[in-house]
């Protein structure tokens, strides 16, 4: 299923997690040349990201709303 990014936070370790509408988290890294996303480093380029839908897995496998952190 596709749910929309709504907003972002980063984990412990920096790494950036958008949070989609359906209620799960995914972590949107750019850790090149494995995992290219480079619009993620900068505010516009995540501020674009806003309402661009990602295939979520969790939502898939049925899985339960991520915590939202404060
Ligand atoms: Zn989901």
């Amino acid at each position: 299923m596709q749910s929309p990014i709504t907003g972002y936070h980063q984990d412990e370790l920096g790494d950036w997690v958008a949070q989609l509408a359906c209620g799960h988290h995914q972590h949107v890294r750019h850790h090149p040349p494995w995992t290219e996303r480079p619009w993620v480093v900068t505010p516009q380029g995540r501020q674009a990201m806003i309402g661009h839908r990602l295939d979520c897995k969790k939502c898939e496998s049925g899985a339960p709303p991520d915590p939202r952190p404060v």
